[in-house]
């Protein structure tokens, strides 16, 4: 991204208050994904701040891996369709079902199985079943502000339980970015930083952290829900960089507000401890989902702090 780019999409005090023309209705995707987002109230209302759109992950500083880099190999299957057995893509079962439904989403399972897509390098057609999230949005959605919880993300449509929804893009950073960005984010910043943590063989743990506060797509209007409608899974396209897909959980209505869980757990088995108002020392701002097991204060990523506070005492 150009420092010029990156001026615009910060740059809230130098640019003046724009004449309240009506326009047409507004993208808040300027026509980076394949439907139109659009935003509510329509017509000269307010306004999300401004940031810089991306449809994908992008490099930002200290990241491992440059996400839009192809690292795995494609598979070769022309004459077959893409099967566990003979698609090299396909190592343990099927992901999708036929209609685009990520298998056996539910409250039973623990832990989400890993999720790799056909990608660039396959010799399969783009019409085979194991490339969904790749397909973009296929549902219309709208950016509006919410009552309590500034603005959100909803959706027009209905959309059937197992579906893919949208994805959490954003600046994919090192750790030591993510401290010292979390180190100046004062109490009334809304944190969009989100660690994925996966484990991986040997006991070992892959860490991706994204922030899509100043370059992101719509991921980043998703509101926090302690029984959200939305489940992230981190999806692998291209890239060992882990796409962040989200999948609706159950069947989502018109209108309905879409959510996620932004501690990573799915339909909250809370401990006492995650009731606490402080954490840390930081006060912990209150949780607004309404759930009936809402734990009262928003998910705190407290390994995040932990580590700053090592390194502030050392
Ligand atoms: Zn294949
Ligand atoms: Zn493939
Ligand atoms: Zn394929």
């Amino acid at each position: 991204m150009s420092a010029e780019a990156m001026k615009r999409s910060l740059g809230k005090t130098a640019c003046k208050e724009a004449p309240a023309i009506p326009t047409e209705q507004l993208d808040v995707a300027r026509g980076l994904e394949n439907l139109p987002v659009s935003a509510w109230p329509p017509g000269a209302g307010p306004r999300p701040a401004p940031f810089q759109y991306t449809p994908d992950h992008v490099a930002g500083p200290g990241a491992d891996m440059d996400p839009s880099q192809i690292t795995f190999p494609g598979c070769v299957c022309m004459e077959t369709p893409c099967l566990p057995g003979t698609c090299s893509c396909l190592r343990h079962a099927e992901s999708y079902d036929d209609s685009l439904c990520l298998r056996d989403i539910g409250l039973e399972a623990e832990y989400a199985k890993p999720v790799f897509e056909c990608n660039a390098l396959c010799l399969c057609g783009e019409n085979c079943r194991n490339r969904v999230v790749q397909r973009g949005l296929q549902f219309h959605l709208q950016v509006f502000q919410t009552d309590k919880k500034g603005w959100g993300l909803r959706t027009l449509e209905w959309i059937p339980k197992g579906r893919f929804v949208c994805e959490y893009a954003g600046e994919v950073l090192g750790f030591s970015e993510v401290q010292r960005r979390i180190h100046l984010q004062t109490a009334h910043d809304p944190n969009y930083i989100i660690a994925i943590r996966e484990h991986v063989y040997n006991g070992q743990v892959m860490e991706t952290f994204v922030d899509p506060t100043y370059i992101g797509n719509i991921g980043r209007f998703l509101s926090h829900s302690c029984e959200p409608n939305l489940l992230m899974i981190p999806v692998r396209i291209d890239s060992m960089v882990p796409k962040l897909a989200l999948f609706a959980a159950k069947d989502i209505l018109p209108a309905e507000e879409l959510s996620y869980d932004y501690s990573g757990r799915f339909l909250n088995l809370v401990g006492s401890k995650d009731k606490e108002r402080i954490d840390h020392g930081k006060l912990r701002k209150p949780c607004h989902c309404g759930a009936r097991s809402c734990a009262a204060f928003l998910p705190y990523d407290s390994s995040l702090y932990c580590h700053l506070e090592k390194q502030d005492t050392g």
